[in-house]
């Protein structure tokens, strides 16, 4: 039986489509267009992709020129991908709430991403409800005030993270916190899943560092500590749960891996990691929330920078065109590296893996190492054992 049948079965808790299942391709349609609306933002995080600066950059889109970016996603056609609002910060536009408003109307589900902010207040967060925000994610890299707010480079952050989760899980949006993961913060996971989870987060998204905007001077993780920190969270998504990951596809073989030997890796980062999360949980509760089959850069995922520039994902900066004079959906189904990714045309280790179709290795990462977006990702164990 394949790794992703073998997943299905083993995960099948009701909670998996169809896409995610890997019986439909985003061959014809993404399921999540990312605007970056905005480059402002009032925080300065060491790992930031945009590299955030205080106040917008000029030549962002305007509210009409959003609103026909709106309109452009209903043409892809029912189901209509979902809008991510970005940034930056998106709170920073004065027109966020129409923007949001116009795509309600038209039936474009969408989710935000802001920053941490005085500008997040509860009145924000019961608009983002009260307009029809699927979700809010809400950013938080350490279990500790001292951790989260070193990287956030802003002292209070980490509590005023902790107070708007509580106070959007109150209001009931579906909360997802998202974490990037890096060397400061490594042994730190486990504490981080229990706050979280105490707090009643429904999804943690784990963004794998890649090295774009300010991330390129912070350290990331080597193949065998992704390996211990993609075992942890398989461990974690068995709690309820849902666990994502960015930038770390093969965590999907990890996943194919554990369930045909729950102890292929055995490392002793990962036996730490995995020992403090039994002392901090327990045993696990549940199979497994992670998705047998997922998204990749220019596969199920497009990105819109902020001046209207198309990219394959906000780590993957080869542009492809602007929303201002192009078609995302022509450019979605016809540009010619989208449709490389998506076909796997990969070179090296990634290209002739048995998991290519379920992972595809990091599109982002390759292109950050080697400035080919089509070659392997070198955060991949498997990569670096045939290289
Ligand atoms: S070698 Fe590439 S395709 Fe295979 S599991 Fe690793 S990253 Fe994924």
């Amino acid at each position: 039986m394949k790794v992703t049948e073998m997943m299905s079965h083993k995960t099948s808790d009701g909670r998996f489509d169809a896409a995610e299942a890997g019986s439909r391709s985003f061959a014809n349609r993404p399921v999540l267009v990312f605007w970056e609306t905005t480059r402002a933002c009032p925080l300065y995080c060491i790992h930031c992709r945009a590299s955030a600066v205080s106040q917008p950059l000029l030549g962002e889109l305007t509210t009409e020129e959003g609103f026909r970016l709106i309109d452009d996603v209903t043409s892809f056609g029912r189901p209509y991908p979902t809008i991510i609002f970005t940034g930056g910060d998106p709170l920073k536009r004065d027109d966020l709430f129409e923007l949001m408003l116009y795509a309600s109307r038209l039936g474009v589900g969408f989710a935000v991403s802001p920053a941490v902010s005085e500008l997040l207040t509860k009145d924000a967060l019961k608009r983002m409800r009260n307009f029809g925000a699927s979700s809010v994610s809400i950013s938080l890299d350490g279990a500790t005030a001292e951790s989260h707010d070193a990287i956030r480079r802003k002292d209070g952050t980490y509590d005023r993270t902790i107070d708007a989760v509580k106070e959007a899980v109150e209001l009931g949006l579906n909360v997802q916190v998202n974490t990037v993961i890096m060397r400061k913060n490594f042994f730190d996971l486990p504490r981080i899943f229990h706050l979280i989870k105490s707090l009643g987060v429904k999804t943690w998204e784990l963004f794998f560092l890649v090295k774009v905007g300010r991330g390129t001077e912070v350290e990331e993780l080597v193949p065998e500590e992704y390996e211990s920190a993609c075992n942890l969270l398989y461990d974690a998504s068995c709690y309820g749960l849902t666990v994502r990951c960015v930038e770390a596809p093969f965590i999907r073989r990890v996943a194919g891996q554990r369930l045909q030997s729950d102890t292929y890796w055995n490392d002793d980062a990962y036996l730490e990691l995995k020992s403090e999360l039994l002392r901090l949980e327990g045993g696990p509760t549940t199979p497994s929330t992670l998705r047998p089959r997922g998204t990749l850069d220019g596969d199920g995922v497009i990105f819109v920078a902020y001046d209207g520039t198309i990219y394959p994902g906000g780590l993957l900066p080869v542009g492809m065109g602007n929303v201002r004079s192009d078609s995302l959906v022509r450019i979605y189904g016809d540009d010619n590296l989208l449709r490389r990714i998506r076909a796997r045309e990969i070179d090296g280790p990634c290209g002739v893996c048995e998991f290519k179709d379920i992972c595809g290795g990091s599109r982002a990462r390759a292109y950050s190492y080697s400035g080919d977006p089509l070659s392997s990702d070198p955060a991949c164990i498997y990569v670096t054992a045939r290289t």
